[in-house]
Parts: C-alpha cells; structure tokens; sequence
C-alpha cells in the first residue's frame, strides 16, 4: 500500500469511517464502520456495525454524537462475522432498526431485496444485489453523494476473494459488471469494506474483472497441466501463502474451478 495507512475517519461531507481493531490478512486494516448522512442532516445510517467489540461499537455511538447525529438505521452489506456480529448489541444500543439481504441478520426490520429504495438519513438508498464473494451480499446506491458501499465486493486495496460453497464465481463476475456499470454512471467513490476509500471506481472495477479473468486463465492452464486436486491448482497459480490467506485463495480456487465446470 502506498501512502499513509488507511485509519478511516471523516471522508466527505456526509461521509465518515470507523475503523474496527481487527486488522488482518483478509480484513487488512480492519473492517470499515461506514456513516452516512444526507449534509445538514441529524440522522445518519450505520453500514456494517462490524465485530461484536464493545470499544469499536461505542466508537460508533461516539462518532455519530461527533457529527450530531442520532443513528436511524443499520444496513449490513453481508453476513461475515467480522461486518455482521456486533448488530444485535448495536441495535440494543441505538434502538435503530436493522436491514440485511439474509433474514438472520436483520432486527425489528424486513430483509433487503435487489431494487429497493430506502429513505434514511435524508438520504435516497438503493439496494443492489452483488452476489459472489457471499450469497448474501448487496451494495448501495447513493447518488446524491456519489458513490456506492461495496462491502466487500470491492476491497480498498489487493483483491476480493470469493467464499466457497456460499459465494459464486459467476455471480461475482455478474456483479463486478453491474457495480461497473452503476459506477459509470458518475458514481466515482466506492466505500469497501476493508482499506480505504476507492476514489476511481471504474477503473478498480475493471482492474477487478481483468484480474479475475487471469486468475481463470492461471486455473485452465494448471488443470490443463495436470493438477488434479484443489491444492495443486492453488500451489501452481498462487504458490506459497500464509495459512488465512491460503484458506480465502483455496475457497477462490474451488469457486474458481466450479465455474469452469459450469462453462465448459
Ligand atoms: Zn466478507
């Protein structure tokens, strides 16, 4: 990563970060609390309250007091523990309903579907489904600020992985299509989930599918090779990881290796 590290906080007018302390291989510097208010606003909307840590959840409280702004909702983009699990006791904190695409995440509220349009915040929120690093996962709009929370279909920096069995290639490939296209539409800020905030969108999203199309490409060629086996796949194309990162490229090679199956 170049520049300083990524430690969230306020981003635009409207826009603010706060950063778990869960830094790691897969979560980088840890995942992104996103805060979003329409300017002027005394609402805002809690994206991804994150891990069930009572520091992190109170930053939260706190950042919001910070802005002045009492918390009207919670969406979460995906149901992974380290974005999902502090929602039941962020409810209990601020009352605030929670909304998730997965019914098991959602308190005092209806889950999330693909076109919704939310009024929260001031803020005008589209809901689309992006599947493939999770079944589960959705973005959301937000044109009046220009930009789109990715979760983590689109990390802050390095690439996304998608979980196998419960996330799919060809869906996530789907999806970086349809956020490519959102994004083209003028919505240059992308919030990810983890690292900091993408601020040429477009471009990340075709730098996304370019690498995913190599990666397949890298697959083919080891199966072509003679690798039987998952592992084998993932010794030729990725070579040595570290244990956490190998598990996430081992998920990413099956769903890889599914999808061939698929296609072929
Ligand atoms: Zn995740």
């Amino acid at each position: 990563m170049t520049g300083p590290r990524w430690r969230g906080g306020d981003v635009a007018d409207g826009v603010s970060c706060v950063l778990a302390d869960n830094a790691g291989p897969l979560t980088l510097t840890g995942t992104n609390t996103w805060l979003l208010a329409a300017p002027g606003a005394s609402r805002c909307v809690v994206v991804d309250p994150g891990p069930d840590d009572v520091t992190h959840l109170g930053a939260v409280t706190q950042a919001a007091e910070d802005h002045d702004w009492t918390v009207e909702g919670v969406l979460i983009t995906h149901g992974h523990a380290d974005h999902s699990r502090g929602a039941p006791a962020f409810a209990a904190m601020t009352g605030a309903p929670t909304r998730a695409a997965d019914p098991a995440h959602c308190v005092g509220s209806q889950p999330l579907r693909d076109g919704d349009e939310l009024e929260l915040a001031g803020l005008a929120i589209g809901v689309v489904a992006t599947p493939g690093h999770t079944a589960d996962s959705v973005s959301f709009v937000v044109d009046s600020l220009g930009l789109i929370v990715a979760g983590d279909t689109v990390l802050g920096t390095g690439t996304s992985f998608v979980a196998h069995p419960e996330g799919r290639l060809s869906d996530y490939l789907t999806s970086l299509t349809r956020l490519a296209d959102l994004a083209g539409s003028g919505l240059d800020l992308l919030l990810p989930g983890h690292g900091p905030v993408v601020d040429d969108a477009v471009s990340v999203l075709r730098f996304y599918r370019a690498h995913r199309d190599e990666r397949l490409e890298q697959v083919r060629r080891a199966v072509a090779a003679g690798a039987g086996s998952a592992q084998e796949v993932l010794d030729a194309v990725y070579g040595e990881l570290p244990g956490e990162v190998r598990a996430a490229a081992l998920a990413s090679t099956l769903a890889q290796l599914a999808y061939l199956d698929e296609t072929s």
